[in-house]
């Protein structure tokens, strides 16, 4: 008989929609989150009110559950660890979540399994003195001196939407941004001048078997993912090398769940790991309209023993678009919610967040389309919410 109960450490957009998911599969979600005005509480046949981080939190919720499963990676690994010892089980393994918590971490681990990526070094120390270290890989100390410009500055932890994230053009600005991060550890990497932004969601099961959705391109503007196409146009051979690493990297982290990974495509057809979230992800959106199984019912049919679902999408090509806060204001946007949602082919979805921000994820729109029409969608989206 298979698993009903799932316990879901963190309650923003990604419980939200996973939420939704466990509901046509008839599971019982239970989520751990700080705020009632968290967007999964609605859809939670139970929320516990607790920071993400929270332990103690996080054992009420086993009691009530029989697997537990991530929307997000800033958890208390050692607190985790020792629920984990008393027999509570965590879907991915926390073993499996724990070279991936940090920047600098999670660079070692694709250099140990082989995954192309970034050079890249961790800088440690005080600027300026003479116990500053940065370190390759091997942690062999390498000389600042001979660092070339432009590189990417990342913060090892709590990054996300490019928070964390700078572009460093010379070694005084990377001296500025390292003391505004108060000389904590940080990745040093290469710059990559990509070509294009790809991006794959690909689940594990609990009995090995990996499926990988199709690769989609991925678009930035400052750091922050603004749309996502599907599939990205791209050669069979980068299909197949993406396929490769998504699979090398789920087998050797004995995964049970989805994750999302991030890359680079060069000029010269090269592909490069940019990151890997242990979770359901953004550029996974797509999947809930244009797929057969969305990244939500996956990442809960592989953590509660379901047979995984097909990641094929049933139309030719999609585009997500994702609806970001562009003032401060308490408003819900209804009439170009109702403009958005009767575009033909499209899909809104709200996360219902009662507060909107610049730059704040407030919802994202999937337009089905026949491929053709790409530019002309997202260009229609982004004038009816932008203006
Ligand atoms: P976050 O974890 O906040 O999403 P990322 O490490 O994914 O941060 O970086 C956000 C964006 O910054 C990337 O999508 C990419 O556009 C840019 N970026 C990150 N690393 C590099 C790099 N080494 N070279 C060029 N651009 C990069």
């Amino acid at each position: 008989m298979s698993i009903k109960r799932v316990g879901v450490i963190g309650g923003g957009q990604l419980a939200w929609m996973m939420a939704m998911a466990a509901k046509s599969l008839g599971i019982r979600l239970v989520v751990q989150t700080p705020n009632v005005t968290d967007p999964a509480v609605c859809l939670a046949a139970e929320t516990v009110f607790a920071a993400i981080d929270d332990g103690v939190a996080t054992e009420q919720i086993a009691s009530r559950c029989d697997v537990i499963t991530f929307e997000n990676e800033f958890i208390n690994l050692d607190a985790l660890k020792s629920l984990a010892n008393r027999g509570i089980c965590f879907y991915p393994r926390l073993e499996s979540l724990a070279p991936l918590l940090d920047k600098y971490d999670q660079r070692c681990y694709f250099d140990r399994i082989g995954l192309p990526q970034p050079e890249f070094i961790s800088l440690e120390g005080e600027v300026g003195q003479q116990e500053l270290k940065s370190l390759g890989s091997d942690r062999t100390p390498i000389n600042l001196s001979q660092l070339e410009f432009p590189l990417v500055l990342k913060a090892r932890r709590q990054g996300y939407d490019g928070k964390g994230t700078f572009i460093i053009k010379d070694s005084h600005s990377l001296q500025e941004i390292w003391n505004q991060l108060d000389n904590q550890p940080v990745v040093l990497e290469e710059f990559i001048p990509f070509e294009r932004e790809l991006a794959v969601m690909a689940a594990r099961s609990v009995d090995g078997q990996v499926v990988v959705y199709p690769v989609v391109e991925t678009q930035q503007e400052e750091q922050v993912c603004r749309r996502v196409i599907a599939p990205a146009q791209i050669s069979p051979d980068t299909v197949a090398e993406v396929n490769a690493i998504a699979k090398t990297l789920l087998t050797s982290l004995d995964v049970v769940g989805v994750f999302g990974i991030e890359l680079f495509l060069t000029s010269n057809h090269k592909v490069l790991v940019n990151e890997v979230s242990p979770r359901t992800h953004n550029s996974g959106h797509y999947t809930i309209d244009a797929c057969q199984t969305s990244q939500f019912e996956q990442q809960l049919r592989a953590v509660v023993g379901l047979p995984l679902g097909s990641p094929q999408m049933h139309c030719p090509s999609a585009v997500m678009v994702n609806l970001l806060g562009y003032e401060s204001s308490q408003d819900d946007y209804q009439q170009k919610r109702q403009t958005l949602a009767s575009l033909p082919g499209a899909f809104v979805h709200w996360y219902g967040k009662t507060q909107s921000r610049p730059g704040r994820k407030l919802a994202h729109v999937t337009v089905l389309s026949d491929g053709n029409s790409v530019q002309e969608v997202i260009d229609k989206v982004e004038s009816v919410w932008y203006g």
